[in-house]
């Protein structure tokens, strides 16, 4: 009965993923024939399952984009380890709903051992709650509305219970470089993104402890101070020990972190010091559908007082009580897919040493595509490569022409960004299956659009 299904799907999968290494990256297809390719109307008659299956295959084709590929550097995006591609695929044979315990006791048992390791693969406080969210946005509202949570709780407002309106409403500071998805998660929650209070920061993205010390000394009551690690177009971290000596000397304060992809720097020993003190924040968020390389969605909502994040979450009715044993009683999602065996599998496969060599790799070879970009005359590299984003920008040539032409291009795909005003292009590396002739290969065709651009 599922065979034809399963069969189909596994040919898909298996053209797509032989395909990834050579195909071209990132070549544009017209929105308009891609819904044409689809066909408009919801058809009146059913048809086959294997049908329908090679029917989406072939006309799917076109539109997909190589971002799993080695050659994919857009955005920060991490590609499938095999070992959690095959797991997502149980996941999905499985079908398990991780709600509660009870609907499953694998899954929300995957999600106990699973968030341990986390915690110990990052040096995080053993005892802290790990929710197992779609994506670091998430993660960042989840651990926001637990530090919203212990925040009104310590000046004895029950936010859960009354809302906002007329609460001492804590005072949130966040960095000049702050995430987009942090200002969203403070809209989501209630706080405003307009009234958080911009520290300014360095050149490359990091907070200023001594902004930040003239900042909290102009704010009375609760503060939420939202740090980051792994500023998103340069890797920067924040200076965390100076960061958390500021907010520990202030009562009534939480330190929060996004750590979406900058946080794995502290599973590899060479790379750990640039996220010192990180370890003393109350919460953080962190992807795994990036660095850890699971397919989407994935991410983790880490909170050191299990007891903020669950009563920030939890939620009870006469059939159903998600409570901090069950996975959903630490995330704002009800019925979810297991999302955390692809975590689970990857870390087994990997373990400590594979994670801080995957790491260690894609910083290398950040470094490798920042030197050979600035070995070409035509090419400043704005950043210091400390992780594995490398920011750069072409002298003489329009920065957004560049990009489309690299797109055109097909042999790599890089992002477009702004640093300080600055037309900007972001590579970063964040796939586990990328090597050193890919930056090579990547290097060489942007270095001669550069030459025949300018
Ligand atoms: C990618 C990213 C996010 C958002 O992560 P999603 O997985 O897209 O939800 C948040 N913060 C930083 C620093 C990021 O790089």
């Amino acid at each position: 009965m599922w065979d034809e299904a399963l069969d189909r799907a596994r040919r898909f999968a298996d053209g797509w993923l032989a395909s990834l290494p050579e195909r071209p990256v990132g070549v544009p297809v017209a929105d308009a024939e891609m819904r044409a390719r689809l066909d408009d109307r919801l058809p009146e008659e059913g048809r086959p399952a294997a049908r329908v299956l090679d029917e989406l295959a072939s006309a799917l084709e076109p539109g997909l984009v190589a971002s799993g590929g080695p050659r994919y550097f857009g955005f920060v995006t991490g590609g499938a380890l095999p070992v959690a591609l095959g797991a997502d695929w149980m996941v999905a044979a499985a079908d398990q709903n991780a709600a509660a315990r009870v609907m499953s006791p694998a899954a929300a048992a995957v999600e106990e051992v699973t968030g341990g390791w986390v915690l110990d693969l990052l040096g995080l406080p053993a005892e802290a709650a790990v929710g197992f969210v779609t994506g670091a946005q998430m993660a960042n509202v989840s651990c926001l509305a637990a530090a919203r949570h212990a925040l009104l709780a310590a000046e004895g407002w029950d936010v859960e219970g009354d809302g906002l309106a007329g609460a001492p409403v804590p005072t949130v500071v966040v960095g000049e470089a702050v995430h987009s998805t942090v200002l969203r998660a403070l809209r989501l929650l209630g706080l405003g993104s307009g009234r958080a209070v911009r520290v300014g920061a360095d050149d490359q993205g990091r907070m200023r402890p001594e902004r930040l010390r003239e900042a909290l000394a102009a704010i009375d009551g609760p503060v939420l101070v939202c740090a980051q690690a792994g500023q998103v177009d340069t890797g920067a971290g924040d200076p965390f020990d100076a960061v958390a000596d500021l907010v520990a000397a202030r009562p009534r304060a939480w330190l929060h972190v996004d750590g979406a992809f900058g946080l794995w720097a502290a599973a590899a020993p060479a790379r750990r010091h640039l996220v010192a003190g990180v370890e003393r924040a109350d919460s953080w968020a962190v992807d795994a559908h990036k660095w850890l390389n699971v397919p989407y969605d994935c991410a983790m909502a880490i909170v050191r007082d299990p007891e903020a994040l669950v009563a920030a979450h939890s939620t009870t009715a006469a059939y159903l009580t998600l409570g901090g044993s069950d996975p959903s009683g630490r995330t704002p999602e009800s019925s979810r897919r297991a999302r955390a065996l692809p975590v689970h599998a990857a870390l087994r496969h990997l373990g400590r040493q594979g994670v801080a060599d995957l790491v260690e790799r894609c910083c290398t070879l950040a470094r490798q595509a920042a030197d050979e970009l600035a070995r070409h005359p035509g090419i400043e590299v704005l950043n210091e490569v400390v992780l594995n984003q490398v920011l750069f920008a072409p002298r003489g040539v329009d920065p957004g022409e560049l990009s489309q032409a690299i797109a055109r291009d097909g042999t790599c795909w890089v992002g477009t960004s702004a640093w300080h005003g600055r037309p900007a292009l972001r590579l970063s590396v964040s796939n586990w299956s990328t090597t050193p002739a890919d930056v090579t290969r990547s290097t060489a065709a942007i270095t001669a659009l550069v030459d025949r651009l300018a």
